[in-house]
């Protein structure tokens, strides 16, 4: 994927008009869906991307949901500069060996080299502790809860709409705190956040856990991630949230007095969900005609197509239409009545099938609406019993196998889904398996086995403590 072929949208190799069969070849379906639903197109430059209305309303839906919660867990929005000094970016030594390969720099500005060099920002730890280092003076100042809606930039390879892009847009958390306890809760606290709304908003089931130490974040002590598996069993990290210790708090001292009239340095967190979850919303939940959006996420989730075949029957039907519109919309459906007379109702079908997540068609009889479901509901469903069927489709994390030997991860990683099992190895370990399998790593989930003491690395065979989910992600 990636190439900017102008002109034909996001997916440029796919047909205008089609949607490549999801099992057939599952990228191409999800370019295809792009394309189709009008959520996105590519930029002009390589792995960028412009979010056409309806994909932007996606992420309105996740913004609106996500920015409530952190405001009633005590956090404020605020905004720094896109801009930082090269100088910051080097203060901490993991954080630049991290992110040292994915930076963009400005090294011109106003046709005049600059002195020194500006970093596009690709995260704010840096920023925001030259800030926090200046507004923290006491114990009493603490915690400081803030919370950022920007656009990053990270130089990254390989691209995709959504999931992967240059420039992308997200929410980012940066908290400071008087103990190593109280971050360490509340970097649980935001990844409860994250998962609660994959999970109840965005209907997608996800593995809560911690990252092992090679996939932790340039510059954190520990990263929580939530990992949702997509439609073709790859995982998808969906949100992370990093326990900073006082790594940043050194590098740029930001100190506080204690109770005790002692400079400590502050403990911190950061956490972050970006545009890609609307990537994971249509892996998820698409299907062979396009996109099927959660009912909760839905900007449309029931479109009435009112059809007539005289012109005599034009105004009744239109009324009928309006009223069914009227009654959904009392009932907190967000419902639209498509009138428009421009489109024929089968071009209306087949457009709105691959936008919205539930049809519904309008017959009128002896002057009695009667709802029936479009063709991606056999049964005949009322209202209710559709909404409540679309909560049902939230099912359980399947294909995950549980192993115990490295043959049996092979096998399972083979066959494109997650294996799960006990782990002690090392770094380099954990690369061998990458290197051999393509699957890395993706968390030790919080949810571990309650007897621990029998448990083999299924690596080294040395003792293990914890179990560990290995899978190919994007
Ligand atoms: P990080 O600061 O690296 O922990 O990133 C926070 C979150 O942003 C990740 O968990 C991803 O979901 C998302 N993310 C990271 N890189 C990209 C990218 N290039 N495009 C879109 N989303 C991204």
């Amino acid at each position: 994927a990636g190439g900017n072929k102008g002109g034909s949208g996001a997916g440029g190799a796919g047909e205008a008009g089609k949607i490549c069969p999801r099992d057939e070849d599952f990228s191409r379906w999800y370019l295809d869906v792009i394309r189709e639903a009008e959520l996105a197109d590519y930029g002009p430059v390589r792995g960028t991307m412009v979010i056409r209305p309806y994909g932007y309303a996606i992420w309105e839906g996740i913004q609106s949901w996500l920015d409530k919660k952190f405001k009633e867990t005590g956090h404020s929005n605020m905004y720094f500069p896109q801009f930082i000094p090269y100088s910051f970016i080097e203060k901490e030594a993991s954080h630049v060996e991290g992110f040292s390969p994915e930076l963009a720099l400005v090294t011109v500005g106003g046709g005049k080299e600059l002195e020194e060099k500006l970093v596009v920002r690709p995260t704010s730890e840096t920023i925001v502790n030259y800030m926090f280092a200046q507004w923290v003076q006491s114990y009493r100042d603490l915690p400081l809860l803030i919370n950022q809606w920007a656009n990053v930039t990270r130089w990254e390879m390989r691209t995709r709409p959504f999931v992967r892009t240059l420039e992308f847009l997200w929410q980012e958390g940066h908290t400071a705190h008087t103990t190593l306890e109280e971050a360490e809760e509340e970097a649980l606290r935001m990844i409860r956040v994250y998962e609660e709304f994959a999970v109840q908003h965005a209907a997608i089931p996800v593995v809560v856990g911690r990252k092992s130490r090679m996939e932790t974040f340039a510059g954190a002590l520990c990263t929580y991630t939530i990992e949702a598996m997509m439609g073709d069993r790859k995982a998808l990290q969906a949100g992370t949230s990093h326990n900073l210790a006082q790594n940043f708090a050194k590098a740029f001292g930001t100190q506080f007095l204690d109770e005790n009239g002692e400079r400590q340095f502050v403990w911190q967190t950061s956490w972050g969900m970006s545009t890609r979850m609307v990537g994971g919303v249509i892996m998820t939940h698409g299907d062979d005609a396009g996109l099927m959006l959660p009912p909760r996420l839905a900007p449309i989730q029931v479109v009435i197509v009112p059809i007539w075949k005289k012109d005599e029957e034009k105004e009744v039907v239109l009324s009928v239409g309006r009223q069914v519109e009227g009654i959904l919309k009392q009932a907190g459906v967000r419902a639209m009545l498509d009138a428009s007379e421009q489109r024929t109702p089968g071009w209306k079908f087949n457009f709105w099938e691959m936008k919205v997540s539930r049809r519904f068609q309008s017959r009128l009889r002896k002057g009695t609406a009667y709802l029936h479901p479009g063709r991606r509901d056999r049964a005949n469903l009322k209202r209710q019993q559709c909404l409540d069927t679309i909560k049902g489709e939230i099912g359980p994390c399947q294909n995950i196998v549980e192993v115990s030997s490295y043959e049996e991860l092979k096998a399972v990683i083979a066959e494109g889904k997650w294996a799960k099992g006990p782990w002690a190895g090392s770094d380099a370990n954990e690369a061998a398996v990458k290197e051999e399998t393509g699957a890395t790593i993706r968390c030790f989930p919080f949810d571990q086995p309650e007897s621990k003491t029998a448990m083999k690395c299924l690596f080294t065979s040395a003792p293990a403590k914890e179990v560990a989910i290995f899978a190919k992600s994007y």
